[in-house]
């Protein structure tokens, strides 16, 4: 399965509850030799996306998740210009735009779109996309 589009790049979308965040930045750094390659682009929701940016990985930020940026997220992966995604869900904490993270959930399985919803299987999926870069 080619993780590539046809532009030759590859684009992930990170997400993270406020109680994952710091688990999220902390992941990207780790795998920045990965994350920084050219074929790579992230986008994100807005505030997961600006601690990104904060720490030096150039992140397209859509809206805060509670403000729509899960969906908007959700478009893209229907759309077909996301093809990954990194959604660190805090499993437990409540948040008022459950609907949407379904939301997103759903379109990733119909769409048949890598998710990673925990940091061990968005390791395994970086490290699978590694291989093809
Ligand atoms: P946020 O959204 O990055 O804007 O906090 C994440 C979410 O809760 O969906």
């Amino acid at each position: 399965m080619s993780l590539i589009n046809s532009s030759g790049f590859m684009e992930i979308a990170i997400i993270a509850h406020d109680g994952k965040k710091a688990d999220l930045i902390d992941f990207l750094i780790k795998n920045e030799a990965v994350l920084h390659n050219e074929k790579i682009r992230l986008i994100g929701t807005g505030t997961t996306g600006g601690k990104a940016e904060a720490a030096g990985f150039k992140t397209q930020r859509m809206l805060s998740g509670p403000l729509g940026g899960d969906a908007q997220i959700a478009g893209r992966v229907a759309e077909g210009i996301t093809q990954m995604v990194f959604f660190f869900k805090d499993p437990l904490s409540s948040h008022p735009h459950e609907a949407d993270i379904n939301m997103l959930i759903r379109v990733c399985d119909v769409h048949n779109v890598p998710l990673a919803t925990n940091e061990a299987t968005a390791q395994l999926l970086l490290d699978a996309i590694a291989q093809q870069l």
